[in-house]
């Protein structure tokens, strides 16, 4: 099956002379003869009109929690599924998601369908109140993206858009009245740099992140800090200084820790004192909530009161704890606004247990290792009944069994993150036709497409996993050079 085999109308085409047709989602305009695919791999010319390939089309749903998104102000702790699709209208040199992202790598077998009705019914059955469109950018599913987004709204549930926001002012207005929250990635704010790196422009995402600012939005900006070349102290202060003067100082800033990957693998991970120093510099320049990512045991991920310096979240990788905060999103001592917004999707309505309520389950155990921090287990239901999966924190003190609960026939992914150093690993327990894979996550909004089972060995525990770099042809690395200005 090729994910190319069927095809629908697109918006914003534009048709030319010739029976050429122009795209206008994102800002590359591609021009396309008939049957032609636009620099994306996913939109193109079918006799003489714009098509997407991809309506329907993604990556497996995953239940996942908002912190992923690099969203800290919005919910902290909700539970999202995480919708990615194939394709991208960028090829950034360091992709995590690259074998998804760029549509000549994609495989039938991490290709699924959905319908706008299967993902608000998958959401719904599992009580998430959050859609987030995410891994590779969603702009390139557009159409899709707002036909869900539109049926998820009625049903209650809020869109998360978590992108690099390289998208044009027309095809902006069309996404905004459907969505809530963005996690606008910025990922140079160097105009050399930014080519050099995603083969975007710039000023395309600035306006965007401007334009989406001034619609009311909730809005969160991260900004990947990459080995010895945007991890210096003046990018950190043009970041913030762009941030300061066109959005506003509540607006939360994530500096996020680059991990060598696809053509960029012979650097190493940023600097944890470069990237703290980042956060001082932006903090002192006046903005009031500044973070960074990638990174798990450090207070910097954590939130404080602007005002008073209390603890609001704690958090560790992924995980949120609420330590001091009003329901009303102000800080518990001293009531300064510090900007959190819906808490009321914090609790959770899995049901948990202290003891396994089962018989007859078959239990897998993990033990976390190296930098990770969180994994995906893959799970699918074959037959005809419902069916329940339990988990749970290995500890010395061992923590109450989570159930998961599974529809006939479901196939379903869901995040287990580590909570805090103490946790040494996680334990499942299956009925026996449950069938299961795990997947590591490396680093937030990554989709691994390779199981725990095929990448590494019972004698392969190395501190960091080497991540798929076999794959990777000698010819597609590049070397960077430094910029001209
Ligand atoms: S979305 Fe795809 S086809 Fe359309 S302009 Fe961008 S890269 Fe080209």
């Amino acid at each position: 099956m090729s994910f190319k085999g069927e095809y629908r109308s697109a918006n914003l085409e534009q048709r030319l002379s010739d029976n050429e047709v122009l795209c206008n989602l994102s800002p590359r305009n591609c021009k396309m003869k008939e049957g032609q695919t636009g620099f994306c791999g996913v939109r193109g010319n079918r006799n003489g009109r714009l098509v997407t390939y991809t309506y329907g089309k993604g990556v497996h749903l995953t239940e996942e929690l908002i912190e992923t998104e690099a969203i800290y102000h919005f919910a902290p702790g909700a539970k999202i599924l995480s919708l990615g699709n194939i394709g991208c209208n960028l090829n950034c040199q360091y992709c995590q998601n690259w074998k998804t992202s760029q549509a000549k790598f994609v495989e039938d077998k991490d290709v699924h369908s959905f319908t706008p009705e299967s993902i608000v019914e998958t959401a719904l059955r599992h009580n998430i109140k959050v859609l987030s469109w995410t891994y590779n950018d969603p702009v390139v599913w557009h159409e899709f993206v707002i036909d869900t987004a539109k049926l998820a709204k009625e049903a209650g549930i809020y869109n998360l858009y978590k992108s690099a926001c390289f998208i044009t002012d027309e095809a902006l207005d069309e996404l905004l009245p459907h969505i809530d929250i963005f996690s606008v990635s910025i990922k140079a704010i160097d105009e050399v740099y930014y080519r050099k790196l995603t083969t975007g422009w710039l000023q395309p995402v600035l306006d965007a992140t401007k334009k989406i600012y001034q619609a009311g939005k909730h809005l969160e900006v991260s900004n990947l800090m990459i080995t010895d070349i945007s991890d210096n102290e003046q990018s950190a202060r043009n970041m913030a200084s762009w941030v300061l003067e066109n959005l506003g100082p509540e607006v939360p800033l994530h500096f996020v820790r680059f991990h060598p990957e696809y053509r960029m693998r012979e650097t190493v991970r940023t600097p944890l004192d470069r990237l703290e120093k980042a956060q001082v510099i932006a903090k002192d320049m006046g903005l009031q909530h500044v973070y960074l990512g990638n990174v798990a045991n450090t207070k910097a991920t954590s939130s404080y009161c602007s005002s008073c310096e209390a603890k609001l979240i704690h958090r560790f990788g992924l995980t949120a704890h609420y330590e001091n905060l009003n329901n009303d999103g102000s800080c518990g001592n001293c009531g300064n606004p510090s900007h959190f917004k819906a808490l009321d999707l914090k609790e959770s309505a899995k049901n948990t247990f202290a003891e396994l309520p089962a018989k007859d389950l078959i239990r897998h155990a993990y033990e976390w290792r190296g930098d990770i921090t969180s994994l995906h287990v893959q799970v699918k239901n074959p037959t005809d009944q419902t069916a329940t999966i339990y988990y749970r924190a290995q500890k010395k003190k061992k923590g109450p069994w989570t159930e998961v609960l599974m529809g006939p026939g479901e196939s379903y992914r869901f995040i287990l993150a580590k909570w805090d150093t103490n946790e040494t690993g996680q334990e499942i327990a299956l009925p026996e036709f449950i069938t299961s894979n795990l997947f590591e996550v490396f680093d937030r909004a990554h989709f691994p497409t390779i199981s725990i089972e095929e990448d590494v060995s019972d004698n392969d525990r190395t501190a960091l996993p080497k991540f798929e770099g076999k794959q990777i042809p000698e010819k597609l690395k590049l070397s960077l050079a430094e910029p001209n200005s």
